[in-house]
Formats: structure tokens, C-alpha cells, sequence
């Protein structure tokens, strides 16, 4: 992966090369970021650019041994830990074990996050978690000898998810690491690492990507028109994970939106027949459209507070969800919306424990209609 296939983010390109150039690559860095960012993209294409024979002043060459090794993730001295789902014994829940299934998920999802990768990887229910035993593993590749490389590098992808004791094993490695070694840890929130691991690493910032960015990187991938990447890029926080996936699902963002306004509806109206019905249409979805529209149902909601607060400056909405909030973010109000987000995320935390989904629907619908009637002030 080289800097030029990153979208945005060229204030941390120019840092990153600058520390190359100037010789003071720290030897722990903590790219810190939230999912859709690109902070895992560009861990790999700082890898890359260090181990590059051929680098210019502003990337790697892409056609060195180093350059296609990396990019195709066959690089002996690039490393990678991660979290991983259980896999029947101790022994066999490391990242080597689910290496192949990793490097395949990088390749598709260079802006992937946690909870794809657990699809991805079929985890079904386990959490991912990084074990005491890679601690181990980490210790032993890198105390081994550099095959051919400038630097050997161990990314880190969510150390939130390493368990503290093998966390703690690293704390001297990470102090102290063995010369020309390089560690990369990947975090999307600082809250859930050990404050003497981040103690001990440098931090990148990766900021939101900017809108433009975003219009632009989703108009020379997905090939779609300058207006769709445009209203995309506008309601994707920054994040280019979620921008490919509505480009992927635009016909579901329409579809989304419909279901929306009928269950603010149904729910408002409170008439048995409708909210049975509906309960049943909802309940009919796959699991995971369901819960792609409970997000969604949370966003609208969002922005429905900020327009009713009179911000519609900042809000981001498409024309169609515009029109909507026009007329309804009278009825989501901060004595309400906290309570909506609420039962929203209670659903989607049942729907994902295989609870079933009709009844979900009904009892959110109930409680819904509870909010909606709520009076503002
Ligand atoms: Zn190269």
C-alpha cells in the first residue's frame, strides 16, 4: 500500500515521510483514530515506505521487492497482531492462525472495522480478543534476526482488545525494543489501553477524513456521479468504510429512509393493526439489514435533534431524508432522543443475541410511541 492509495489525510502523509527523511522514526507509535479513518492504511503505507529501496520524497516506489512484498502483505518483517475469536484451544486463538483470512479482509477492506473483521472471519457470537499467548509470539518473531529488511515492524491492530496480561508483557519490549525494531499499535480509542502502554508510544493523531476528500476518493473508485459522491461524502462523518457502503447500498439508503418514516409513523399513530404488521415486516429482514437500519434509525435521529435545536447548518442529510426532518424533527427533542437512541441500541443488542426479531420490533415500537407523545420543555 503506498501513500497515494490513502484517501485524504495529507497533513499525517507529510508527518510520517518527515520522520523518514529526518531519521527519527520513534520506535513506538500509537496511530489513534476512529474506524473509517484510515489509520490502518497507513501504518501499512508508513511500513512500506520505511522498507522501500527506491522511496521518493513523497512515497514508496511500489515496484521494489520490499514494495510488492508489503503490498501483498508477504513481507517476512511486517508483522501483524490482531484480535481474534476463539479457536478451540489457547494454542491456535493467535493471529497466525487466521492470518490467510486476514490478509484477504485487508486487501477487500483497507478502511474495515472491528465488527466486520469478526464477520469476516465467521466469529458468530465470540468476541475478538488478543491473548496472553501472542504476547509470546510477538516476543519470539521479534527477537528473531531481520531477513533483508531496514526495519522489522509489528502492527498492533486494536490493542483495546489485548487482554491486560498480555499487555503488561509487552511494556519492556515496547520501552525497550531490540534495535531496528519497530512497533505500530492501531487504536481507535485510548480509553481502553492501559495508560503505561500509551505512556510508552508516540501519538499520531488520524483526524476525520475530509469531505472533499472523501467525494473524491469514492469518484475514482466506485465510479459513481460527482453529485451522488458528493451527497455521500456529506453524510459519512468522515469515515471512508461508511462511505463505500452506501455507495454499495444506495438502493438500501432509500430503502432505509422509507422503513424510517413508516415506523415514526406506525409508532405515532399507535394503532394495533399497523404496529403489528410492520413488527412483521421488519422482523422478516435478514439480521444484519436489521441492524444496518436500527444504525441508520440512530443517525436520523441525531440529525432530526440537531434540526429541531434550529441547525440545520449542521446537519447532513440527503435531499429526500431533508425533506423529511423538515416536518418531523418537531417530534425529537432532547426530552425524548435519549431515551429513542436508547431503545434503538437495546435493539440492536437483542437482534444480535438471536432474540427474536418480531418481538424486537414490536416492543420498539411501543416504546417509540411512548417518546413521540412526550412533550417538548
Ligand atoms: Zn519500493
Amino acid at each position: 500500500m503506498r501513500f497515494a492509495d490513502i484517501i485524504g489525510q495529507d497533513d499525517i502523509k507529510r508527518h510520517l515521510i518527515g520522520t523518514v527523511k529526518e531519521n527519527r522514526i520513534s520506535h513506538a507509535q500509537m496511530f489513534l483514530g476512529r474506524e473509517g479513518f484510515g489509520s490502518l492504511p497507513l501504518a501499512i503505507a508508513y511500513a512500506q515506505y520505511i522498507n522501500c529501496q527506491h522511496r521518493t520524497d513523497s512515497d514508496s516506489c511500489g515496484e521494489c521487492p520490499s514494495c510488492r512484498q508489503i503490498s501483498q502483505l508477504a513481507f517476512p518483517d511486517l508483522h501483524f497482531v490482531f484480535p481474534v475469536p476463539t479457536a478451540g484451544s489457547e494454542d491456535k486463538s493467535v493471529s497466525d492462525n487466521f492470518f490467510d483470512k486476514w490478509s484477504e479482509f485487508i486487501k477487500q477492506k483497507p478502511y474495515g472495522n472491528y465488527q466486520q473483521w469478526l464477520d469476516f472471519v465467521g466469529a458468530g457470537n465470540s468476541q475478538g480478543l488478543i491473548r496472553v499467548k501472542e504476547s509470546n509470539e510477538i516476543i519470539r518473531k521479534l527477537s528473531m534476526k531481520t531477513f533483508n529488511a531496514e526495519y522489522k515492524i509489528m502492527i498492533i491492530w486494536m490493542p483495546e482488545k489485548m487482554h491486560p496480561d498480555a499487555a503488561n508483557k509487552l511494556l519492556k519490549l515496547i520501552e525497550e525494543p531490540y534495535p531496528k525494531t519497530l512497533f505500530l499499535l492501531v487504536a481507535e480509542s485510548a480509553e481502553f489501553i492501559l495508560p503505561t502502554i500509551i505512556s510508552r508510544t508516540q501519538l499520531v493523531r488520524v483526524s476525520r477524513i475530509a469531505d472533499s476528500d472523501i467525494k473524491a476518493g469514492l469518484q475514482q473508485r466506485a465510479g459513481i456521479s460527482e453529485n451522488a459522491a458528493e451527497k455521500i461524502a456529506s453524510i459519512s462523518e468522515g469515515n471512508f468504510g461508511k462511505a463505500l457502503e452506501y455507495c454499495d447500498h444506495t438502493a438500501d439508503l432509500a430503502q432505509n429512509l422509507e422503513f424510517f418514516m413508516k415506523l415514526m409513523r406506525t409508532s405515532y399513530s399507535f394503532k394495533a393493526p399497523d404496529m403489528i404488521a410492520l413488527a412483521e415486516e421488519l422482523g422478516a429482514l435478514g439480521r444484519e439489514k436489521q441492524k444496518a437500519f436500527l444504525t441508520y434509525c440512530e443517525r436520523m435521529v441525531r440529525e432530526n435533534l440537531i434540526m429541531n435545536r434550529h441547525l440545520e447548518k449542521m446537519t447532513h442529510l440527503t435531499d429526500d431524508e431533508g425533506n423529511f426532518a423538515q416536518k418531523f424533527s418537531r417530534f425529537i427533542h432532547p426530552q425524548n432522543s435519549m431515551l429513542i437512541a436508547e431503545a434503538l441500541d437495546k435493539a440492536i443488542y437483542h437482534i444480535s443475541r438471536n432474540a427474536s426479531t418480531k418481538i424486537v420490533f414490536m416492543d420498539t415500537i411501543i416504546t417509540l410511541a411512548r417518546c413521540l407523545r412526550m412533550p417538548a420543555e
